[in-house]
């Protein structure tokens, strides 16, 4: 592990820079307590040997500095001091420090101890994983492993901030698809063919979007994909293409493999619906125009139902005011 260690005395330092290398250990020294903590603002490192007395900043202080910071992830300290008055270890331990050794120290103990250290920020590590990986879980949909529905729709709200700030450039299109006839898979070859078939669906989307867009399940088998930078034309292209590859696409099912159709609206919101629209500089207007989005491409592939199913519809240009 990389330790650093604080000490104003260059021999002590050294001896125990020695016994930590000899360990294998990473080694940054300190010269004194003010040191430390500036190193410490530019890096925070995790285990921390540091002495007590010392000019400028002492042992204690700079305990009492990296606890007070509370910076993100925990950084383990063990005292390593001359003091070895009963009222000094209490004092060092009631400073923030995680372990207090006196010197003299015996190497082999030090080491010992700093196996706790090891082991305290080995649960940390886990525990941020598991904490990553159920964040992660929250945003897919267990199903197609696709973004669910909050997980798109939180990409869209801050695709929708970014234009409102002006680090990202409309147009912003959306695309919305919904199976046809997806009854019919369920009634004929039951639910379980109908999730598997549900999952070919969503890869085969995946498959086609470029790396920039994002494809999420809306809601059961529909699929609403976030096409940054793509103008009405391209997102139509884009529709148009997705819509044919699936109509051509055997998916397999029980008994013969059989093509599904999709209906498919196309909205996009462009630079001069913006003008003439409420501009999106709070969150509420950002929703509001989320909403319209979606409420848009929502109507035309309700079109493009109507009009007989497997076909694109592209909504008229997004200009309304989303409050009117
Ligand atoms: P339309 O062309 O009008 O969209 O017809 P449809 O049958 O696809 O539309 P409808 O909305 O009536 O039915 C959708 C079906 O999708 C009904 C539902 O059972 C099925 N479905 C929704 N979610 C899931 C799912 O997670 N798994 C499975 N197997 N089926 C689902
Ligand atoms: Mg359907
Ligand atoms: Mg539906």
């Amino acid at each position: 592990m990389q330790i650093l260690i604080v000490d104003d005395d260059p021999h002590a330092r050294r001896l125990l820079a020695l016994n930590l290398a000899h360990a294998g250990h990473a080694v940054v020294e300190a010269e004194d307590g003010r040191h430390a903590w500036a190193l410490f603002q530019q890096e925070r490192y995790r285990l921390i040997i540091t002495d007590w007395m010392m000019p400028n900043l002492n042992g204690l202080q700079l305990i009492q500095n990296i606890r007070a910071a509370q910076a993100a992830g925990y950084t383990y300290i063990l005292m390593l001091t001359a003091l070895d008055a009963r009222p000094d270890r209490l004092a060092g331990l009631a400073s923030g420090a995680d372990d207090y050794l006196t010197k003299p120290f015996d190497p082999d103990e030090l080491l010992a101890r700093l196996t706790i250290g090891a082991r305290v920020l080995q649960l940390e590590d886990s525990l941020l994983a598991s904490r990553r990986q159920m964040e992660i879980l929250a945003l897919t949909d267990t199903l197609t492993g696709l973004f669910n529905r909050r997980a798109i729709h939180d990409r869209a709200l801050a695709e929708l901030n970014r234009l409102a700030r002006g680090t990202a450039s409309f147009p912003l299109s959306v695309i919305l698809l919904d199976v046809d006839h997806f009854k019919d898979i369920n009634d004929r070859h039951g639910h379980e063919a109908g999730d598997r078939t549900l999952r070919r669906v969503a890869e085969l989307l995946d498959g086609l979007l470029r790396s920039y867009d994002v494809g999420g399940r809306w809601g059961g088998e529909e699929f609403l994909m976030l096409l940054p930078g793509a103008t009405a034309a391209e997102a139509a292209a884009a529709a148009e293409r997705i819509r044919a590859k699936l109509a051509e696409t055997l998916l397999p099912l029980p008994g013969a493999d059989e093509r599904l159709s999709a209906s498919l609206g196309v909205a996009t919101l462009d630079a001069a619906a913006a003008i003439t629209g409420a501009r999106p500089t709070d969150s509420q207007a950002d929703e509001a125009w989320l909403d319209q989005l979606v409420r848009a491409a929502d109507q035309a592939l309700y079109t493009s139902k109507r009009a007989g199913r497997n076909r694109v519809t592209l909504a008229a240009p997004l200009a309304a005011r989303p409050h009117d």
